[in-house]
């Protein structure tokens, strides 16, 4: 691969260029110091470009059908003349180092769509390196001209928290089910779901998505109404993925949701406090990790941290002796 400076990368990017976009999120990913002094400038450099992009989170447990729907959601955006990005936040590639999530090979028509960029989770040691590689290649997408940028999740509770801080909006896929099943989904998750999808409203599935569908409206309507929700809203629909059937009526629903937010100021409060707090994440992770290079230090915190797990020392005391090491500041 040729060189390519921060800025001439940066300029790539602002003409939509996929491969310089490609390889500014492999900037991105890389741990190397070098590397990562450059992502910082790239990331320097796209901030601010004024571009902004509808973020939508998707989340659903293994075999709902996330990839199916992405595809046929996505080229019907695509179908529109919008510029769909995907990306996505594995919790299991952090442990495997695979990823199940935003695999091409899964979305194969998409992938192959000029308007559409399809990113897979990058493998990281931690949930939290696959979280900033997310918030970061975001920013890259935006100041390539995408209109959408989908993250798509696997249901399992940490990996939507942090999904959920950084997008405008948030879908959970389900499949149909028996009335039982419902009690199943966790509370936190419904309540961060601004539309719930049932997959599968096709065939013989229809009439029992129809029936989830109702459950889950039910369900909504009993959670708290909040702040930031016009009337109607969090909602259930049915959709076919399969079909390509309910894309149309679930993106004008995720268009009023976008649209009555931005109207009402919710829009930008809400991005200015997602921005605050991965700064605060950052400060606090970075001095973690600056704290834990130190081969002493890391010694002392696994020692100390023996020590209160057996009762023998008090968590505020130790966690006060190991942060005694840091300069004062005032
Ligand atoms: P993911 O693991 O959530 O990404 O799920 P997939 O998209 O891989 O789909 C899992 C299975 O469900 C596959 O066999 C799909 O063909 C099937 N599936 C996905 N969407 C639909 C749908 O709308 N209707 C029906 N009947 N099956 C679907």
């Amino acid at each position: 691969m040729a060189p390519m400076t921060v800025a001439q990368m940066g300029a790539k990017i602002a003409t939509g260029d996929r491969r310089a976009l490609a390889r500014a999120i492999t900037l991105i990913e890389s741990s190397r110091p070098d590397h990562r002094t450059q992502a910082l400038d790239l990331l320097a450099d796209v901030t601010g470009a004024g571009r902004q992009a509808l973020r939508i989170g998707l989340s659903g447990t293994p075999g709902v059908g996330k990839s199916t729907f992405i595809e046929s959601f996505g080229l019907m955006l695509t179908g529109q003349g919008l510029r769909v990005a995907v990306l996505a936040v594995d919790p299991s590639s952090a442990r495997s180092g695979g990823s199940i999530l935003g695999d091409k090979t899964r979305m194969e028509r998409l992938s192959r769509d000029p308007l559409a960029f399809i990113r897979p989770s990058p493998s990281q040691t931690h949930l939290g390196g696959v979280a900033r590689r997310t918030r970061e290649a975001v920013s890259l997408c935006e100041a390539a001209g995408f209109d959408v940028i989908l993250i798509e999740t696997v249901g399992v509770g940490q990996s939507e928290t942090l999904v959920a801080e950084m997008v405008d909006l948030f879908v959970l896929l389900m499949a149909p089910a028996g009335g039982d099943e419902l009690q199943g989904v966790k509370r936190g998750i419904m309540e961060m779901a601004d539309l719930i999808l049932v997959n599968k409203a096709d065939g013989d599935l229809r009439a029992a998505a129809m029936r989830t569908v109702a459950d889950y409206a039910g369900a909504l309507h009993l959670l708290r109404k909040r702040p930031y929700d016009p009337p109607k809203f969090p909602k259930a629909l049915p959709v076919s993925a399969i079909e390509q059937a309910g894309m149309e009526a679930a993106w004008a629903d995720m268009q009023a949701l976008a649209q009555w937010r931005r109207d009402q100021g919710h829009f930008v409060r809400r991005r200015a406090e997602q921005a605050r707090h991965w700064f605060e994440t950052e400060v606090r992770e970075g001095l973690l990790a600056q704290l834990t290079a130190d081969p002493d230090l890391r010694a002392k915190m696994a020692d100390l941290g023996a020590q209160v797990a057996e009762g023998r020392a008090a968590p505020t005391a130790a966690a006060a002796e190991v942060l005694s090491v840091l300069p004062k500041l005032s």
